[in-house]
């Protein structure tokens, strides 16, 4: 799986990173990218579904479900 956070809709709720800290890093603003470029490994992808589910903004898409 790969994802993205899309840096308009996100507004640093660090909620993300909480969830799954492995998947998000975030800037000096709490503001989160992906890490890895988007990578998920197949054993944290219920971790990247739990982050998008809470993500309160809905800014963190699945760019790709088999990458
Ligand atoms: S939970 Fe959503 S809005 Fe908050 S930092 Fe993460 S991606 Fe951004």
């Amino acid at each position: 799986m790969r994802i993205k956070v899309d840096s308009e809709k996100c507004q640093g709720h660090n909620r993300c990173f909480v969830l799954a800290a492995e998947l998000f890093e975030l800037d000096e603003y709490g503001y989160a990218t992906a890490t890895d470029e988007g990578k998920v490994s197949p054993d944290l992808e219920d971790q990247a579904r739990l982050a998008i589910e809470n993500c309160p903004e809905r800014a963190i898409e699945i760019v790709s479900e088999d990458d």
